[in-house]
């Protein structure tokens, strides 16, 4: 039986408030967000298996071989990957599953589930989002410096993604990804769009 959950793949560069538009989404019951697993050592007060699978470089690898990753991706020096299992039966569940992954990683996604609503998170002007990043008291200059190259490179490929929305209040943003999500769905299940 095909799922009723979408695939939801979304990006945008580090700092535009993907995690917060993601918790949006995922508190209307109807989207869960997939945990990922990752060689980057937690942060602050992350917890393993729920903010992310924390992994050791030969783990990652070993799942990797395994064939156990629907994508997987180097970021800032570290590697993330999407569990195929995980993802599964999220969809599985009936739900919404939302991906929140790098370029590299969506790229993977849009070839091997072409069914896939993919999503690019945009900040309202590049100024934004510098201000946003150094105002992460967690990064030193170095990584701000990496991450804002990395955003001008994620920003220019926000024409791959099926659907670009504007961060400027993550409410407004969540409830825009909530109705397209609902109007694809109805046109998969047979329905007119509105
Ligand atoms: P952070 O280390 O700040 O949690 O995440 C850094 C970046 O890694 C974010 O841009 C995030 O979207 C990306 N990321 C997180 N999980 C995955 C994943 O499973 N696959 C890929 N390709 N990127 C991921």
């Amino acid at each position: 039986m095909t799922p009723k959950g979408r695939l939801i793949v979304f990006s945008g560069p580090s700092g535009v408030g993907k995690t917060t538009v993601a918790d949006h989404l995922c508190a209307t019951g109807r989207f869960v967000e997939s945990v990922s697993a990752t060689t980057r050592p937690p942060r602050g007060n992350e917890v393993d298996g729920r903010h992310y699978h924390f992994l050791t470089d030969e783990e990652f690898e070993a799942r990797v071989k395994r064939g156990e990753f629907l994508e997987h991706a180097r970021v800032h020096g570290n590697r993330y990957g999407t569990l195929r299992e995980v993802v599964d039966s999220i969809l599985d569940s009936d739900r919404h599953c939302i991906v929140n992954i790098d370029v590299h990683g969506a790229l993977q996604i849009m070839d091997s589930r072409p069914e896939a609503l993919c999503v690019f998170l945009l900040p309202p002007d590049f100024a934004t989002l510098e201000e946003r990043l150094r105002n992460r008291s967690t990064d030193s200059d170095e990584q701000i410096r990496r991450r804002l190259e990395t955003a001008r490179w994620e920003m220019a490929q926000q024409h791959r993604y099926g659907h670009q929305i504007v961060n400027e209040v993550a409410e407004e943003a969540a409830a825009e990804i909530e109705s397209l999500v609902e109007s694809a769905t109805h046109r998969a299940s047979g329905g007119t769009s509105p």
